[in-house]
């Protein structure tokens, strides 16, 4: 770890304002790659670990999110397409500590993050299981995406395939024959492996998440119980969906050779490159979420037709993560379908109207109300149980009692 002198917090502050204010390339250049890797950092190195990230990703116009802790590191970061090799050699060169890390790269182009953060976290997910009671070293057998593949499609019997994910990313896309917990953290998730996996220390267990982090830690724990077989998809669901995405494109590019030269082989490669995996790969930014099958396995929270598509509450103050489908977006004016989230919304809407009319020159006024969100991610508020509540007390209050704007913001 090379030293940096003098390094305070308020340097530190400096630097994160400074990187947070500067503007970056347009975002249609920009690709998105996920790593991690778990490697012990000493606690008072983290600080320079921040430091470091912050200034040289910034000339590197890197956005995203990345968390160091004594774990190792985890990131989703958005990389200027024509730098990410010096962005992967900058790895290799200055952070040899960071040897086993894979650049993970997300199926869809784009700019996923507007800013770049470097935060210093406990845990790089926390299941809240003291490391010192199993051996993080004791890694479960990584399966590249294309092994994943074949040995899940030439199963005789269904497989033990865990999803380590919660219900929110697994209800919109899942591998086929996968146990899903119905869980809200990656802790409750863990107690369902556990139990799941009970009796089966001598059957092959499978397991996937999004990026392989979650999985590098659960099958460590697993392994670190007894378990011989434990296998988990290297790279998760990212990797796999850039799978089948690699083989769409080969597949057309062979068809069209096939076409040319009329042989009738193209049938028998599409059977043996069916994704095994269904629907939507959900994703902590922006996006949430990128399709790998045009199968659509949820539905909108309001009005219950087939719909994958998540958002946030339009009512900043809300904030509920839901699935809401195009019609109830427009009827609802984008919130989660609330009378005071549409109250609020339309009222902003008509004073930021009138404030374009009679200040014809200020525009782009956000309604930012200094709120902290109802539904902030942190606590997974399950849109169904708002939905179930909601239908309950409209039923049951009647007395119209007139509220301030906080108040309904909160109901
Ligand atoms: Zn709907
Ligand atoms: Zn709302």
């Amino acid at each position: 770890m090379p030293p940096v002198a003098d390094l305070t917090k308020h340097t530190l502050r400096l630097m994160r304002e400074y990187v947070q204010r500067t503007p970056h390339p347009p975002s249609q250049d920009y690709t998105t790659l996920s790593f991690y890797q778990f490697r012990p950092i000493a606690q008072e190195d983290l600080v320079k670990l921040q430091y470091y990230f912050l200034t040289d990703l910034r000339q590197m116009d890197v956005v995203g999110r990345i968390y160091v802790s004594t774990e190792g590191i985890n990131a989703q970061i958005s990389c200027p397409k024509d730098r990410v090799d010096e962005f992967k050699k900058y790895y290799a060169k200055h952070w040899p500590i960071f040897d086993k890390i894979r650049f993970n790269p997300a199926m869809t182009e784009g700019k996923a993050f507007k800013k770049l953060h470097v935060r210093v976290r406990t845990q790089l997910v926390s299941d809240g299981i003291d490391n010192s009671t199993f051996d993080l070293n004791n890694e479960p057998t990584y399966l590249t995406p294309e092994e994943w593949h074949k040995e899940l499609s030439s199963l005789s019997e269904p497989p033990v395939l865990i999803d380590m994910r919660n219900h929110y990313e697994s209800a919109i896309g899942h591998f086929e024959h996968s146990i899903r917990p119905d869980v809200t953290t990656f802790r409750e998730n863990v107690d369902a492996m556990l139990e799941i996996c009970q009796g089966k220390e001598e059957k092959d267990i499978y397991m996937y998440c999004t990026g392989g982090i979650r999985c590098t830690r659960s099958g460590a724990l697993l392994k670190s119980k007894g378990f011989n077989s434990v296998k988990m998809l290297q790279g998760g669901v990212t990797a796999y969906g850039q799978f089948i995405q690699d083989r769409r494109e080969n597949m057309t590019a062979a068809a069209t050779v096939d076409k040319d030269e009329d042989s009738g082989s193209l049938a028998t490669n599409n059977e043996e490159f069916r994704s095994i995996y269904r629907g939507k790969n959900f994703t902590f930014d922006k996006r949430l979420g990128e399709p790998i099958t045009e199968d659509v396995l949820a539905n909108c929270h309001t009005c219950g037709s087939p719909c994958d598509e998540y958002c946030n509450c339009s009512n900043t103050a809300c904030n509920l993560l839901m699935i809401s489908c195009p019609s109830c977006q427009a009827k609802h004016e984008g919130t989660c379908g609330s009378d005071s989230c549409v109250e609020m919304v339309r009222e902003l809407n008509a004073k930021q109207e009138q404030i374009k009319k009679d200040y014809p020159g200020l525009i782009g006024m956000k309604a930012r109300l200094g709120i902290k969100p109802l539904h902030e991610h942190r606590l997974r508020v399950r849109p169904s149980t708002v939905m179930e509540m909601r239908k309950k007390s409209s039923s049951s209050n009647t007395s119209g009692r007139s509220v301030s704007h906080k108040d309904r913001a909160r109901l």
